[in-house]
């Protein structure tokens, strides 16, 4: 028996942000992050629709990549102020991942950022506020998942922050907000929605429900992400990929992911490799590395016209290049040497990522180390 997870309620399509008119409350913070939703007028046309319900309104904005607890705790301090009973989350999905920390925060001002990372160690949400998430890029799919990221101020370490009170109230999937999103952005956020959507399917998880979203979500990001990435403001291109985003995210939060993830998860802790941009190098490794323990591949083949795990991956890798983005971490223009003396312990701490354990091949440290170490010239994985 099992749970389908996502958010109450969804609208997606193009002009779909008109129906945040469906929310009825007193007062609302949107959290936002650089000018993009100021430049763009998304956040001019969320105040409009907000004056028109009489919901008083804030903007809590400037919310950076890879928001810290700092940022997370200040913007609580601001929600406990004002006493919102919306939180709104526009933008990226540091923006929106930022604010759904801060609500945790706001419902419980002793939770500490410890209790926080611990799997469901965050109580209760909505005795004080619901959530609606609209994302502007269409990569992580967080508008409709348990997870958020934040990074630690003094450490520098990111931590996922899971548990199913972190689903969104309200979700909307407008791709209007995507127009602007800059083209190495869109390549790699679109990278990342595509590597949730095979990590879900062949995930240690059966569920019918997810492997449908996830076909679906790959579906789109090969029929769709070169045209976006060539012609920016096709507007049906990008709602379509801002679907894939949110179906793949429905994939892994109900079927998780596995160790590209893992990998990625260091190699942008460490080096600052954007998180799609390393799983597109680490992704066609994987899947040749997983297809000696499963046959899952095969069926995702398929949707690309191949037959097989190997072209699968090939195909990865075309779609990748056709896109602009880099193929192996040297081209991102880290040294070898310095890459070689970090792999041990990427590899320790990518064995212990959560992602891991939901990985199809049971994997070792060895394994993986083996696997940072072919992603820097870009070899082939063959064990
Ligand atoms: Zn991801």
């Amino acid at each position: 028996m099992a749970k389908l997870f996502g958010t109450q309620e969804l609208y997606h399509g193009l002009g779909s942000l008109a129906e945040l008119k469906n929310i009825s409350g007193k007062k609302a913070v949107i959290v936002t992050g650089g000018n993009s939703v100021k430049a763009n007028g998304s956040l001019g046309r969320v105040e409009a629709i907000l004056d028109e319900l009489n919901i008083e309104h804030i903007n809590f904005g400037g919310v950076e990549a890879d928001p810290s607890i700092n940022t997370v705790r200040k913007g609580a301090k601001v929600f406990e102020a004002f006493q919102p009973d919306w939180i709104i989350g526009l933008g990226g999905c540091s923006a929106i991942d930022a604010a759904k920390a801060m609500w945790a925060i706001y419902e419980h001002p002793t939770l500490t950022f410890e209790e926080m990372t611990k799997i469901g160690g965050i109580p209760p949400l909505r005795a004080k506020a619901r959530f609606a998430a609209i994302p502007s890029t269409s990569g992580t799919g967080t508008e409709v998942t348990a997870l958020a990221v934040i990074t630690d101020t003094d450490t520098h370490v990111k931590y996922p922050l899971v548990s199913y009170e972190l689903l969104p109230d309200i979700s909307i999937i407008d791709g209007e907000l995507c127009m602007s999103m800059p083209k190495n952005v869109t390549a790699n956020t679109g990278l990342d929605a595509l590597t949730h959507s095979v990590e879900a399917y062949v995930s240690n998880i059966d569920d019918n429900y997810a492997d449908a979203f996830a076909k679906g979500g790959i579906e789109l990001v090969f029929n769709n992400l070169k045209e976006v990435v060539a012609n920016p403001t096709n507007a049906a291109a990008r709602q379509n990929m801002h679907d894939a985003s949110c179906l793949g995210g429905y994939a892994f939060t109900n079927a998780w992911l596995g160790i590209v993830h893992s990998i990625a998860h260091q190699m942008g802790g460490v080096f600052g490799i954007p998180h799609g941009c390393a799983n597109a190098i680490v992704l066609p490794s994987v899947i040749r590395y997983n297809a000696k323990s499963t046959e899952r591949y095969n069926d995702l083949a398929k949707i690309v016209g191949a037959t097989d795990a190997e072209g699968f991956a090939s195909a990865i890798e075309a779609l990748r290049t056709e896109v602009g983005v880099i193929s192996c971490v040297k081209e991102f223009g880290i040294a070898e040497d310095v890459w070689m003396a970090n792999v041990k312990e990427m590899a320790a701490h990518a064995m212990a990522d959560a992602c891991t354990g939901f990985n199809p091949r049971i994997t070792t440290v060895e394994d993986l180390e083996k696997i940072f170490i072919a992603c820097y010239n870009g070899d082939k994985v063959n064990f």
